[in-house]
């Protein structure tokens, strides 16, 4: 696959900022997605957080569209790591956003009353859920939500009630793509924007993905059989499938690479994991043996 340059060249300028608002803050909290939660996190937030020595609420969110089995993995292997909790969740569910100052309580145990306000700050990559986490703990509305990556900007210090305190965007942090798998899996999941990348390559990334760790899912979604394909030839099955073709009569790949993609972001195809601990470490042993 070709290399793609995915940012320009500002990837941490929110770190100084950053830096400074958790000196303020008493609990983070990381909102990763819960189907690819290493590619979406950022090893600054874990970085800034020892150093600052805060403990961290690790959520992998979007747990609705994930695969269980992965979350379940994935979850055993960060609640073994010291200063954090790691729970999986979905924001689309009221009740579970309503747990999470709970989970931050239990975390800064001194903290929670008017006198000792509980700060707590939300870090995490863009199309996470920051916002919509943030939109629920306080019960209005305080931040665009959408679905293209980035459209959240200004500083924000909000107060739940007179025992808890929010802060909010300086907390986001793009990606960091440490394995070129992290680019495609992030562009996949939109938290790259779809202008930075060619969206059929990222498509292919995630036709060869899906066949290896999801062929029965692919197989029931698109309706053929899957036997012998790989990224490349799925997309091109799915044009023929649909009789998408162009003016000529070229066969229509953009739009069959497209559907496949939102299948997966929305969660049609089902509920799909890109990544789990072992998979990263064996693209990581890959890597350094390259
Ligand atoms: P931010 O960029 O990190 O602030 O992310 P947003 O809060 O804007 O959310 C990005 C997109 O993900 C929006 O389209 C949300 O509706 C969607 N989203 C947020 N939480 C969940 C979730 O738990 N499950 C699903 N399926 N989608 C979610």
């Amino acid at each position: 696959m070709p290399s793609i340059q995915w940012f320009p060249g500002h990837m941490n300028s929110g770190r100084k900022k950053a830096a400074e608002n958790m000196a303020i803050t008493d609990v983070l909290i990381e909102v990763v997605d819960a189907r690819l939660p290493a590619a979406s996190s950022n090893p600054l937030i874990d970085e800034l957080r020892k150093f600052r020595q805060r403990p961290c609420l690790k959520l992998l969110n979007k747990a609705d569209i994930a695969d269980p089995a992965a979350t379940k993995v994935w979850l055993d292997h960060y609640n073994g790591i010291p200063g954090l909790k790691a729970m999986a969740v979905s924001f689309k569910k009221q009740s579970d956003m309503a747990k999470v100052v709970g989970w931050c309580r239990s975390l800064a145990p001194t903290r929670g009353s008017p006198d000792k306000q509980l700060r707590m700050m939300i870090m995490g990559i863009p199309n996470v859920g920051k916002s919509t986490l943030m939109n629920g703990l306080l019960g209005r509305k305080v931040a665009a939500v959408g679905d293209e990556p980035a459209v959240t900007k200004s500083v924000q210090r909000l107060e739940i009630d007179n025992s808890h305190v929010v802060l909010d965007t300086p907390g986001l942090m793009w990606p960091k793509i440490e394995l070129e798998s992290d680019g495609y899996m992030l562009a996949a999941s939109h938290a790259i924007g779809t202008n930075a990348v060619l969206e059929d390559e990222v498509a292919y990334f995630l036709g060869n993905l899906l066949l290896k760790r999801y062929p029965g899912l692919v197989a029931s979604r698109y309706g053929f059989d899957i036997a012998g394909l790989d990224g490349v030839s799925l997309v091109e099955k799915i044009a023929t499938k649909r009789a998408w073709r162009k003016k000529g009569g070229a066969l229509d790949i953009e739009k069959a690479a497209m559907a496949l993609l939102k299948d997966y972001r929305t969660g049609v195809t089902g509920n799909i994991s890109l990544e789990t601990p072992q998979s990263r470490e064996a693209m990581i042993a890959e890597k350094r043996a390259a």
